[in-house]
Parts: C-alpha cells; structure tokens; sequence
C-alpha cells in the first residue's frame, strides 16, 4: 500500500486520527514500534468530566462523548460508562470557585448543580465528607473505558481501509527542503508526503528526528484500585470524584475503587534512555514508593474504608504534558506535511474522539471548527526559555502540579 498518510503511534490519537483521515477517503498506514495500546493509553484511567475551563474546551468535551455513543451503537459496544461526577471543595476559594462552576456550566446549557453536604454523601456512601463545604454534580459525566475505545477505533478505521502495522519503530523522519518526504523504519524508507506524529510520550524524540523541538515531556502518574470486596462494595455506577485540594480523583472500577493522584513533585523520564523494547503495562510501583504513599495517605482522607488491610494494585504510567496543560496539535514552522498531535496532559483518552476529527480538518483542508489558539503546535516556536529540554521539563511539571492542588486550580 502506497499511504497517502503515515500515522506514527498506534495509541488513541493516532487511531483516531486515522479513522477519521480515512473517513475521507485517504489511504492511512498507522506505524506503531509496539502493539496498539501499549504506550499510555493502555494505562489510562479515562474519567471524562464535560466541563472545562472554556466555551471551546467544554463543546469539544461534549462533541468527544457524542462521538463515543455514535462508536458505541455502530459497534454494538460498551465503551462509556456514564456514573455522574462530584467535584469537591473543602476551602472557602475552592467553595467559590465550584459555584462559579457551576453557573458557568448552567450557563451552557449542561446539567450540573450545587449539592448540600447530605447529598452528595448519600450519592456516595463510601465516602467522608465531612470537611467538605460545598460539592457540584455533573449527573451525565462519567468515564470512558481506554481499550475499548481503542478497539473501536482500530476497527472503524479497518472497516475504512487503515492498515495498522505493529512492531514497527520509526528511527528516522526524512525531511528534504523542509518538506516531509517519508520515515525510514529499519532497512524500509516508506514515502509520504504526510506524517503525523501521534508518538505520546514519545513524540519530542519524533519531533526531534525531523529537526523539530516539540514541547511535551514525560511525566509519571499513579493510581490504585482496589479488589472487588464484599466488606466494601462500591458501587458500579457511583459517581467518579474529583477532589483538588486533596490532588486525588477517584472513580469505581468493576466492583473496586480506583484512586489516582497528580502529586506536586511527578517522576520525569528521558524516553530516550529506556530500552527500545520499553513496554509502559511492565511498569509498577511498591506500596512504599513516595507517590504511591502520598496517593494513599490522600486517598485515606476522602474514603477511610482504605486501609492497610484493603487490596489493591497500583497502575503506574507515563503521561505527557506541556508548559500550559493544553496539547499541541498541527505544523511547526520549517518542517511542511508533519503535523504534531501529542501533549494531552491526562485527558487524551477523552479528548481523542473529537481530536481526530479536528486533526483530519487541520489536515485535509488547514482548517479548524474551533478556537484553537490554545492547542497550536506551533505556538512555542521559537519562543525564548521553551527550547531545551530543561525548560520544556520545569513547565511541564509545573503544569503537572497545577493540575490539582491549591496554586492554580483548572477545571478538569
Ligand atoms: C496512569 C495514567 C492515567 C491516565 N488517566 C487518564 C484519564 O483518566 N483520562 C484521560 O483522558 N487520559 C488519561 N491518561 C492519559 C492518556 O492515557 C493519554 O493522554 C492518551 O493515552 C494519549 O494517547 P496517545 O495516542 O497520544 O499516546 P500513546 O497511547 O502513548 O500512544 C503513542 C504510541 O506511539 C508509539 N510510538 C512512539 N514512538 C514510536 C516510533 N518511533 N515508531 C512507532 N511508534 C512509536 C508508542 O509505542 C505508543 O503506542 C492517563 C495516563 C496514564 C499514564
């Protein structure tokens, strides 16, 4: 097959991508170094909450979740489990700002409100709420499940002719005259006069083959889940909880609890130094590791049924963040026909759907439906102290921080 677009990255926002390229009749070959899923999004947790900081981000959030149900009922699947969300505030800025949320939601016309403390503890049985002031309710959010959103979209996308070629690492992107001419992987130069980089964590050493600097590092992140466990049912479709100022959100699992947490002092990786071979589902963590202490302590706070004697598994991954916690999706100057779609700071399982969809715009007619001012890939090029690595890192963990916790809170 001679593509008229080579995807590399075989996770969410590549397939996705693909998919929709393919909708319009390209010819799409998706290059993944492992198997489908085995970078980040095999790891996700995939909490989807609509509302977000801006009128663009919530309609992209809602167009994403339109997407899903229009995958589900093609494919006679399951892929979102709609559970409600309870967002939580235990400071009086915080209690200000949930209510400011929620009149910004109304305002949109999406179904969220104030609850009294007996409320939400009635929603939640599990939980202590007793040190919260106020706590809104989004009764339509939920979370998508992250591999059957994958296989959805792998096999929509082979239904429109993609090739998924696994075990297929790009080592070089062939650029000529600052235009993409191809990639070389192994002994095997593939001509193309469109590449997408889809590389998640990835995707600054993708950037960084054709000559490019990609603002996007590697950040860890864990969660828990506990075991299904008569003593502590947890119900399947309680709703899933976002709790800033303890840093943790939460949501049921097959029975259990899964508990993640973004910490303010993430693990940093260089992709570079892991092993060609590097498969993100080997990594774990002890019970005693740092974070894993830190998510459970937290954890123990806002659902006391978690203690020591409790079951669990810890997940352990790699996200990928940017200086300002929104992705970067389109050119960058210098480098005509690759196009970056990575940076997706722990929301890139429920942004792929509408991404794909943005990206195939961007692509096939360099255009966008959006504003999408905040998610230009471009919009770094260039700039002075977001060239190095070192920089790219400290903003990015900065980002990371100020995902949850008390400095800078974003709606999420
Ligand atoms: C622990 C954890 C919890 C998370 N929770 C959530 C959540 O609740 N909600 C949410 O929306 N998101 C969540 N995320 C984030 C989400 O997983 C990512 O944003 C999303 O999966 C990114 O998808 P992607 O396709 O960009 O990257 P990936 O899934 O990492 O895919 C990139 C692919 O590129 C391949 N690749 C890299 N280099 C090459 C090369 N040279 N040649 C060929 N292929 C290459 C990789 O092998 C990989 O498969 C979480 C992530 C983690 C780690």
């Amino acid at each position: 097959m001679r593509p008229d677009i080579l995807v590399i990255g075989g996770g969410v926002a590549g397939a996705s991508i693909a998919w929709q390229l393919a909708k319009h009749g390209k010819k799409v070959l998706v290059l993944e170094r492992d198997m489908l899923g085995s970078g980040s999004t095999g790891r996700a947790a995939g909490l989807l909450g609509q509302l977000r900081s801006s009128e663009a981000a919530t309609s992209m959030m809602i167009e994403s979740l339109a997407i899903v149900k229009e995958m589900e009922s093609r494919l006679d699947t399951n892929i979102f489990v709609k559970t409600g969300s309870l967002r939580l505030a235990t400071t009086p800025e915080r209690q200000k700002e949930t209510q400011q949320h929620v009149e910004f939601g109304q305002s949109l016309g999406l179904d969220i409100n104030l609850l009294d403390r007996p409320e939400a503890q009635k929603l939640l049985p599990y939980g202590q709420f007793n040190d919260v002031l106020a706590s809104s309710y989004c009764p339509s959010d939920g979370h998508v499940m992250p591999a059957e959103l994958l296989d959805g979209f792998v096999r929509l996308g082979r239904e429109e002719g993609v090739v998924f070629r696994t075990q297929t690492p790009v080592s070089e992107i062939v650029v000529r005259h600052g235009r993409v001419e191809g990639v070389q992987c192994a002994d095997e130069f593939i001509a193309c006069p469109i590449v997408v980089n889809a590389g998640g964590p990835w995707s600054y050493l993708l950037a960084e083959l054709a000559g490019t600097t990609l603002q996007t590092c590697a950040l860890g992140h864990y969660y828990l889940t506990t075991t299904d466990d008569v003593q502590h049912p947890i119900d399947r479709l309680s709703p899933a909880v976002r709790d800033y100022d303890n840093r943790i959100y939460s949501r049921p699992e097959t029975g259990g609890l899964l508990v993640g947490i973004y910490e303010a002092e993430p693990d940093r990786y260089a992709m570079e130094d892991l092993p060609a071979d590097f498969d993100m589902s080997g990594m774990s963590a002890a019970r005693d590791n740092y974070s894993v202490a830190l998510l459970m302590d937290a954890a123990q706070r806002r659902f006391p049924f978690l203690t020591d004697r409790v079951n669990f598994i810890v997940t352990h991954g790699i996200m990928t963040f940017t200086p300002n916690g929104s992705p970067l999706c389109g050119e960058i100057p210098e480098v005509e026909g690759l196009f970056h779609c990575s940076g997706f700071c722990g929301h890139g399982i429920v942004r792929s759907p509408v991404i794909g969809t943005i990206m195939a715009d961007l692509i096939l007619e360099g255009k966008e439906r959006y504003d999408l001012e905040q998610v230009r890939a471009d919009r770094y090029f260039d700039l002075e102290g977001y060239q190095s690595r070192a920089d790219i890192i400290d903003k990015g963990v900065h980002s990371y921080a100020a995902h949850y916790g008390k400095q800078d809170p974003k709606l999420n």
